[in-house]
């Protein structure tokens, strides 16, 4: 048995053995019949989630992983890759460049909305179309090929497994992606990206189809809330000087229109998706990942909302909380908060 196989054991023993096990048990039963919000059916491939699908998963900052339902399921990650491909560019290019590119302001605009800052011409942040497309432009690689063999590289960092793109799901998204389209070339007309506009716009499809599951999600928001290296594998995904500011913009932007309550009731850095799919992180703590289909009417997992929301409050997650968490995560995680449930 290798150490990774025996650490994997201890974690998976403990994991059953732990009260917080339950509680996450508890949760997916309370919102398991919620049936709010709608699945995306913008291509036809999202149409065909069952809105039943749910799963929950929790990583924590050491590795033990929690999950309940449906987290073997995948699906697409859709606008969850924004955060960490703005990560990789970081890396690509350093902070400055970035930057003169891609702004971090949070927009009341919709998150496909064609509209750049009036004064630099620079999208608004990473996280809308705009700042996604531009961001992707920034990948660097001599073709097309490489570029997305970098990409796919940077999520297996995270993930700690091989990531695939999805092709019909590409092949629908590029067919149909005329607004992004639309949005590329604007930007290229301002000289916010170079004219290989075409490969960049396959490159964002292709980022946008790429298949992962909730335990994924999980693995990834524990990665960036480890400091960037995969709390399993040991492996660096993203250089530690650029883990805040994906963070931050997580934090600000990472909710489409619903960002700033989020950050008000939930107050955790997160990224959510079309596919259902949201990935939260609590700094120095715990990653979490969700997958449920239906969106609400701000584009946002229903359920994944719920979850969230609970497990901040319950844990006391806010970032900015200073009141005394109704239970002690690290009781939950150990065992000894079994008899206050
Ligand atoms: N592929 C989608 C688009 O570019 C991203 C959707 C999303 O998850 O926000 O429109």
């Amino acid at each position: 048995m290798t150490k990774g196989d025996f650490s994997s054991l201890v974690s998976s023993i403990q994991a059953v053995a732990s009260p917080f096990r339950q509680y996450l048990n508890d949760l997916h039963d309370k919102y398991q019949g919620a049936m709010d919000g709608t699945v995306a059916d913008y291509i036809p491939e999202l149409a065909l989630a069952d809105p039943n699908w749910f799963g929950i998963c929790v990583v924590t900052q050491a590795g033990q992983m929690f999950e309940v339902g449906d987290c073997d399921q995948l699906f697409t990650i859709q606008s969850i890759s924004k955060a960490f491909v703005y990560g990789l560019a970081l890396e690509d290019h350093g902070r400055d460049y970035v930057n003169s590119k891609v702004s971090v302001e949070p927009t009341g605009e919709a998150f496909n909305a064609i509209v750049l800052d009036e004064v630099t011409n620079r999208p608004y942040n990473p996280m809308v179309n705009a700042g996604a497309i531009a961001t992707a432009d920034l990948i660097k690689g001599d073709s097309a090929t490489e570029r997305l063999k970098r990409m796919l590289a940077m999520f297996k960092r995270y993930t700690g497994r091989d990531v695939d793109v999805n092709v019909p799901v590409f092949l629908s998204e590029k067919s149909t992606g005329f607004r992004n389209r639309a949005i590329a070339y604007l930007m290229l007309n301002f000289g916010m990206v170079t004219d290989r506009v075409d490969e960049t716009l396959d490159l964002y499809f292709q980022q946008c189809s790429i298949m992962v599951n909730a335990k994924d999600l999980a693995m990834m928001a524990a990665t960036l809330a480890n400091g960037g290296v995969n709390p399993v594998t040991g492996e660096r995904a993203l250089d530690e000087h650029y883990v805040q500011d994906v963070i931050s913009v997580m934090l600000t932007c990472g909710m489409y229109d619903y960002s700033g309550e989020w950050v008000y009731r939930v107050g955790l850095p997160a990224k959510s998706g079309v596919g259902g799919g949201i990935t939260a992180l609590a700094p120095g703590k715990l990653g979490i990942g969700t997958f449920s289909p239906p969106l609400d009417a701000k584009g946002n997992s229903y359920r994944g909302i719920q979850v969230c929301s609970d497990l901040s409050r319950d844990f006391g997650l806010h970032l900015f909380n200073v009141a005394e968490a109704e239970y002690k995560l690290d009781d939950w995680l150990t065992g000894n908060g079994a008899d206050s449930w």
